[in-house]
């Protein structure tokens, strides 16, 4: 049987891949049928591994014996579907890299705040002293950190594309924060198809593994009562008391595991409501594996939050401004309404991606005042609000959206850019919009 794994996609998931197979003694080619940057190349390079870009030798894919796909490439790609046909085993980067860690793995994953909740659990779990560390889709790849060196406690950002390929990766600690439709393209328009992908998640799970999900959304809920699940379940809920798992009362978070701790949310470092959610989740998972309640209370306050998820940027003359860059769909825009208090100045736009704006039309008529389109093709928009909302102005930079906002703000208003839209027509990508954003900002 041929020695040889074939690595399709050359992105950051695919050089950690490839990375660690090279260290277990596989041959290992790479395959892009893009560009790969310089800096994978010179990785691959340095790694003496082969490598193809622009196109796919598939004589040579064809025979390998097996195939890790990057996450970017969808089942129903022609080279995908001949590899299959060929009866080649096609698995994920994370399912790779699950066959060489003895770590405990926790697992998350949710439409919106994964990046949030990876970094706040390795947040607290370093601040307890573990030897943990956090990859998937936000810093290193799983391979790559593997490769790196092996770790007590991995904790994994995971989108559901991660999810898709997985054989027998069984995280012990698996959290689910929400499921809302996002990505449908890649999922036949098919809701249900999504929901699959994420609760893929728990798969392999057995009675000894945990799962850590929000009771309060309705989607999650109908697929546990669906399914049997055997593992622990510990739910986390702002709308109901909970024996096992977290809970709010009187703006006060309550975890309840072997120990009970309670945290006033006025000390939390992240504010908001998706927050409240976020620090839960990260709070029964420290208390899941025996961190002090003291540590993890110490962590959820001095945690400094991420760049573009509700950012304060700074206050101008009276007018403050917030950066919300990284929401890109109606949901994590309506937390951002419902979060920072009104009237507001929003500035909204981009490449919808299938949104229903009538899902957040009572949020908007309450608290905004005036909105900036900052996107090419406004017509959703326009056609959603100019009925409750006036005026609405429009801007094709960043710098222009930041003059137009700040006039309209009176004082006492604030400005939120939070676009419920990707940035792809305008920007380079969201962080780019939201560092453009916060540039014109202190230009003022
Ligand atoms: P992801 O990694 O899932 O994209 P992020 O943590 O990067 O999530 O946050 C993306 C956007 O969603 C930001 O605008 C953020 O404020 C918002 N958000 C964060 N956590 C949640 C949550 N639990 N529910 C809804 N929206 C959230």
């Amino acid at each position: 049987m041929s020695n040889e794994i074939v690595v399709l996609g050359g992105g950051e998931s695919g050089v950690g891949a490839a990375r660690l197979a090279k260290l277990k003694g596989f041959n290992v080619f790479v395959s892009d049928s893009g560009k790969l940057s310089d800096k994978a190349k010179n990785v691959l390079t340095l790694n003496e591994i082969e490598w193809e870009e622009g196109s796919h030798n598939e004589e040579r894919i064809l025979v390998a014996a097996e195939v890790i796909k990057s996450p970017g490439i969808p089942e129903n790609a022609a080279l995908i579907q001949k590899i299959r046909a060929a009866s080649i085993s096609i698995i994920s980067e994370i399912e790779f890299a699950y066959r060489y860690t003895s770590a405990k793995i926790i697992a998350i994953t949710g439409s919106n705040g994964k990046t949030t909740t990876t970094m706040l659990c390795n947040h607290v779990f370093k601040r307890a002293g573990l030897n943990a560390e956090m990859a998937g889709n936000v810093g290193d790849s799983m391979a790559g950190m593997i490769a790196d060196g092996d770790k007590d406690y991995l904790i994994l950002e995971l989108s559901s594309f991660q999810l898709d390929d997985i054989v027998e990766f069984k995280p012990d600690i698996a959290i689910i924060l929400n499921i809302t439709p996002d990505h449908l393209d890649r999922y036949d328009y098919d809701f249900e198809k999504y929901v699959n992908s994420k609760f893929q998640i728990i798969k392999n799970q057995g009675k000894e593994d945990v799962l850590i999900y929000n009771l309060d959304d309705p989607v999650i809920v109908k697929e546990i009562q669906k399914r049997n699940i055997p593992s622990k379940l510990y739910p986390f809920s702002i709308l109901e008391k909970v024996e096992k798992g977290g809970y709010l009362e009187n703006e006060t978070i309550i975890i309840n595991n072997k120990q009970q701790f309670t945290m006033s949310i006025h000390e939390i470092a992240l504010k908001g409501r998706h927050n409240t959610y976020n620090t839960m989740a990260s709070s029964i998972a420290g208390s899941l594996v025996n961190i002090r309640k003291e540590t993890i209370k110490e962590s959820l306050s001095d945690f400094q939050n991420i760049p573009h998820r509700l950012e304060f940027v700074s206050k101008v003359n009276g007018v403050e401004f917030y950066n919300d860059s990284k929401a890109t769909n109606i949901n994590s825009t309506w937390y951002a309404l419902e979060t920072i208090e009104g009237p507001l100045v929003w500035i909204v736009g981009g490449v919808d991606k299938g949104n229903d704006y009538s899902m957040i039309s009572k949020m908007v008529s309450e608290k905004v005042n005036s909105i900036v389109c900052l996107g090419k093709d406004n017509k959703k928009i326009v056609d959603a609000f100019d009925d409750i909302v006036e005026p609405i102005e429009y801007a094709l930079t960043a710098e222009e959206a930041v003059e137009k906002a700040y006039e309209l703000a009176r004082n006492g208003e604030k400005v939120l850019l939070s676009p419920a839209c990707a940035s792809f027509d305008l920007f380079e990508s969201y962080e780019d919009r939201g560092d453009k954003f916060k540039k014109a900002v202190k230009a003022l």
